[in-house]
């Protein structure tokens, strides 16, 4: 997928400054300056900058623990930091910019005995929506419909949401976030516990949705293969942000090295994934 961005060659083996003002005149989607977070003295985000204008799929990719999770929830506004800025649509994080944000976390356990079938489920979004954007019935229903339809939920409607798969589990969530209509969506390892050509069918799935609903999607990916072909721009963390650009720029072995530490294979548009 093509990049809006201006192609920078990524220069691995330095934290890369901030894009250079001016890159892009429109406001970023999601702006994070100088993010510095610590747990118990553990420090997890080191200087953490990165600007995503709008319509792109990011990815972010590193390994377990370098802090993917934690900085999507700093961009939600649901992880305060010790230090650093996060702004959405050029706001602070906690201001109405929220309202255009769709999350969906990496796992939501649910009970076996959770009664809900998967239409019953989106309701409850349908009633929050039409009370937020007093919307016609008629309308809320095409959102319904349009949501169930990108996110190929429709053969689940029936089905108890407990006793969906984690993939079909997943889709739902989207279509959910879909709902109220989301400018950025974010998607923590929205692939986990999928199989190959369902991780494919998935990420073709996000890719249509973003062009048809010209969204900005930041997603959590440990499936290289898939990041390479699907996302406009790729940010590599390892407490500060390793290495940044296209997937051609990133995912060399050197870059994917300077974030994991240790040999990662390299992947190409001719590779498949297995
Ligand atoms: P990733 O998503 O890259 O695997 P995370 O952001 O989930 O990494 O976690 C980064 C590190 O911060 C991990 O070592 C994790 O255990 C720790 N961590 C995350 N959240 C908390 C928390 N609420 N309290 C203490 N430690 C946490």
């Amino acid at each position: 997928m093509q990049s809006n961005r201006e192609k920078t060659s990524c220069s691995c083996g330095h934290t890369h400054p901030p894009h250079p003002s001016g890159e892009r005149k429109d406001v970023p989607v999601v702006e994070i300056q100088g993010a510095k977070l610590a747990f118990n003295g553990v420090p997890v985000l080191r200087g953490v900058d990165l600007r995503i204008p709008a319509g792109e799929i990011v990815a972010l990719i590193g390994p377990n623990g370098s802090g993917k999770t934690t900085l999507l929830r700093a961009m939600l506004g649901l992880q305060k930091l010790d230090a650093g800025s996060v702004q959405l649509f050029g706001q602070p994080v906690s201001g109405p910019g929220l309202g255009k944000v769709g999350y969906v976390p990496q796992r939501l356990p649910l009970e076996r005995t959770f009664p809900l079938t998967v239409r019953e489920f989106l309701a409850l979004r349908l009633k929050e929506t039409r009370f937020w954007f007093f919307q016609t019935k008629k309308h809320t229903t095409d959102l319904i419909l349009a949501a169930i339809v990108d996110m190929g939920v429709e053969p689940l409607l029936d089905k108890p949401v407990a006793s969906l798969s984690g993939g079909q589990l997943q889709r739902v969530l989207i279509a959910f976030s879909l709902l109220h209509q989301p400018k950025l969506l974010l998607l923590d390892e929205p692939t986990a516990g999928v199989d190959t050509p369902g991780e494919q069918s998935f990420y073709e799935m996000i890719t249509r949705v973003q062009q048809q609903r010209h969204l900005t999607v930041v997603l959590v990916s440990h499936d290289l293969s898939m990041v390479y072909r699907h996302a406009s721009w790729v940010y590599a963390l390892n407490g500060v942000i390793c290495c940044e650009g296209t997937p051609e720029q990133v995912m060399n072995a050197e870059s994917l090295k300077q974030a994991y530490g240790i040999h990662v294979s390299p992947y190409h548009h001719h590779h498949h994934a297995h």
